[in-house]
This record gives structure tokens, sequence and C-alpha cells, in this order.
């Protein structure tokens, strides 16, 4: 059983925010900054390309109400929301996640996504494949 399933059967603690009948949320046990937590379905999906529907709406949900828990209880004004889903995107836990990141001009992390040159023939292109390959 995965790490965060033994954590939704009560089997190893956690700190817990917010739970309700399909999500949970406790922080990360690895605070990356100030308040740093984890918004989780309770039923086991490894990554978002098997994610179910409507449980992806119940989670996003609680990722509005968690962010405003964090923004209530930690006096936020900024928070990053951040998902990886397999190994080269760097997800560790194969139970689907989602970071919930809260941000401080001072905390030294950057999530930043650099611009590059736009090319409007390699977009077209681009889209073709995608769609395409449907
Ligand atoms: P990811 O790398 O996106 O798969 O994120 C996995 C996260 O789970 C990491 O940030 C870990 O610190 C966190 N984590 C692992 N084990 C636990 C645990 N027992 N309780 C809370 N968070 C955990
Ligand atoms: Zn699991």
């Amino acid at each position: 059983m995965c790490v965060f399933c033994k954590i939704i059967n009560n089997e190893i603690p956690c700190y817990k925010v917010y739970e309700d009948d399909q999500v949970i949320a406790f922080l990360d046990i690895s605070q990356v900054t100030h308040g740093h937590t984890l918004v989780v379905p309770k039923k086991h999906y490894e990554n978002i390309f098997v994610l179910d529907e409507a449980i992806a709406g119940e989670l996003y949900k609680a990722v509005v109400k968690v962010s405003n828990i964090l923004k209530k209880g930690l006096n936020l004004t900024d928070l990053n929301i951040i998902n990886n889903n397999g190994p080269v995107a760097g997800q560790t836990v194969n139970h689907y996640h989602i970071h919930l990141v809260p941000r401080y001009s001072d905390d030294g992390v950057s999530f930043f996504i650099p611009p590059k040159e736009v090319n409007h023939d390699k977009l077209a292109n681009l889209l073709e494949q995608i769609l395409n390959n449907q």
C-alpha cells in the first residue's frame, strides 16, 4: 500500500488540515515553504492520466477550500499550486496529489517558467500533431 493510502487508512499519522468524504489535505512532511500542504483524493489514482474526472472536480473544490484555510491561517497573499506526474516531472509518491505552496517574498523558491521566442509555424504544427493523434 502506498504511503498516502496508509495515511488515509490511519496506519501512519499526518498533520491533517482538511478532510471530506473524498479528499484529505495534510501538511507536507518536508516543508518547501511555511504551510506547504498536499491535497489528496482518498481513492488511489496514480497520476493525472488515470484520475477520475468527477473526483478531479471534488479535489479542486477542496483545493480552493484549503487554499483559503491556509490564506486565513497564515495570513497569505501568494500561493503556487503544483502537481507532478511521472518521475521526469518529479513525482515521488505514486498517489495523485496537489501541492499548495505558500509563497513569501524571501522564501528563495522559484517555479518561474521562462518565456521563449514565439514561433507561429511551430505552434500550428504542434497543435496539428496534438489534435491529429486523438
Ligand atoms: P511529489 O514529489 O510531487 O510526488 O511529492 C511527494 C511529496 O510527499 C513530497 O513533497 C514529500 O515530502 C511528501 N511526503 C512523503 N511522505 C509523506 C508523509 N508521510 N507525510 C506527508 N508528506 C509526505
Ligand atoms: Zn495510494
